[in-house]
């Protein structure tokens, strides 16, 4: 209580300090790749390289952002998201709980590819510990095409992060527009600008002329993952459903060092009587079965057409099979309890819904 009621009144001072100065606020760039950053050779076609181009020269071709902060930025890789590992995504929350911890810096932007954006935002999400605005913003052309989209969307994501009302929202994405919470936000096109959307819950605001508008409240899941110290995470990985599935791929899981196994599974998460005895095996031998679904939308609910409590499984709730993933790793570096870990799919799935 006391530690809280410390930091807001720093928090304020600083505020008060920014105000009394005509002090713009700072905002701290991360940059990790993408299509953002990417190049083509031509403007009008879509085959280009993701990752190509440096965070100084991301930030030299938006002047507006001088406008409006003071801008910092850091090259922390240089890579299309398809790569995104365990490594990086430690290095870059490490990384952001220390910047958040410099009383100068009030928000944080991460510009990282499209492709695996959902994940690494609930992966941070999860383990950044911050009210400061934290947001991840990206491209879906190059820079080099004709109407690209990143200048726009990183001068967004500045906005949102230099914000004020953006704080106690937790991680956010910034893309085309919208500003969505990480828990939500699915990428939904491969190639539209309009690709970013949380079809169950729908967007937590807006970006025009340079303000930011909240269509919600502040708020946030109750769920902390402490990674510091961890130099890799539990192997986890998904087994992708479709009619006439056979037990090879699910087998193979077994003897592979698996941890858990996300079944992204069809209608409500259900899952094939070809693999159903190896998923039950997978619980024999400790891995926890995560059931979720292939279909996009909805939730994978609990004791529907499988008892998940007869066969020890963990249904997903809102959580898609990428990011059931996600949150699964983490419950694995503190429980390996299926009943604990299904709460916190409850937990996350009560925010935002
Ligand atoms: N492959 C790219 C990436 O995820 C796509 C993009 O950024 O839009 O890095």
């Amino acid at each position: 209580m006391k530690r809280l009621a410390s930091i807001l009144a720093a928090a304020l001072l600083i505020l008060i300090s920014h105000i009394a100065l005509g002090q713009k606020p700072n905002v701290y760039i991360l940059a990790t790749g993408g299509t953002i950053a990417g190049t083509g050779a031509s403007s009008t076609g879509t085959a280009y390289s993701a990752g190509q181009v440096a965070i100084q020269t991301l930030i030299d071709a938006v002047p507006q952002i001088q406008d409006i902060v003071q801008v910092r930025g850091e090259q922390v890789v240089n890579i299309g998201s398809q790569d995104m590992s365990d490594e990086v995504w430690l290095r870059l929350v490490e990384r952001i709980n220390e910047l958040v911890q410099d009383p100068d810096i009030d928000g944080i932007v991460v510009t990282h590819g499209t492709d695996t954006m959902e994940e690494t935002a609930l992966f941070l999400d999860l383990t950044v510990q911050t009210s400061k605005p934290v947001v991840l913003t990206g491209a879906m052309r190059p820079s080099t095409a004709l109407s690209a989209d990143g200048p726009l969307n990183l001068f967004n994501a500045v906005v949102v992060a230099a914000s004020q009302d953006s704080r106690d929202r937790g991680v956010m994405v910034a893309m085309n527009g919208q500003v969505h919470a990480a828990a939500q936000v699915i990428k939904m096109h491969t190639t539209s600008v309009e690709s970013f959307a949380s079809p169950n819950a729908g967007p937590l605001g807006t970006v025009l002329n340079g303000k930011v508008n909240y269509q919600t409240a502040p708020g946030h899941a109750p769920l902390h993952f402490d990674v510091s110290g961890l130099r890799t995470l539990p192997k986890v990985g998904i087994i992708y459903s479709h009619s006439g599935i056979n037990a090879d791929m699910a087998n193979a899981m077994l003897g592979a060092g698996y941890q858990g196994i996300v079944h992204a599974g069809v209608g409500n998460g259900n899952i094939h009587k070809a693999i159903f005895h190896v998923l039950d095996k997978a619980r024999a031998n400790g891995i926890i079965v995560v059931r979720s679904s292939r279909v996009p939308t909805g939730p994978t609910t609990l004791e529907n057409e499988v008892d998940d409590e007869a066969h020890q499984f963990v249904a997903s709730q809102w959580l898609n099979p990428q990011k059931a993933r996600v949150l699964l790793i983490l419950s694995l570096t503190c429980t390996h309890d299926w009943q604990q870990i299904q709460e916190y799919f409850n937990t996350i799935s009560t925010i935002h819904i």
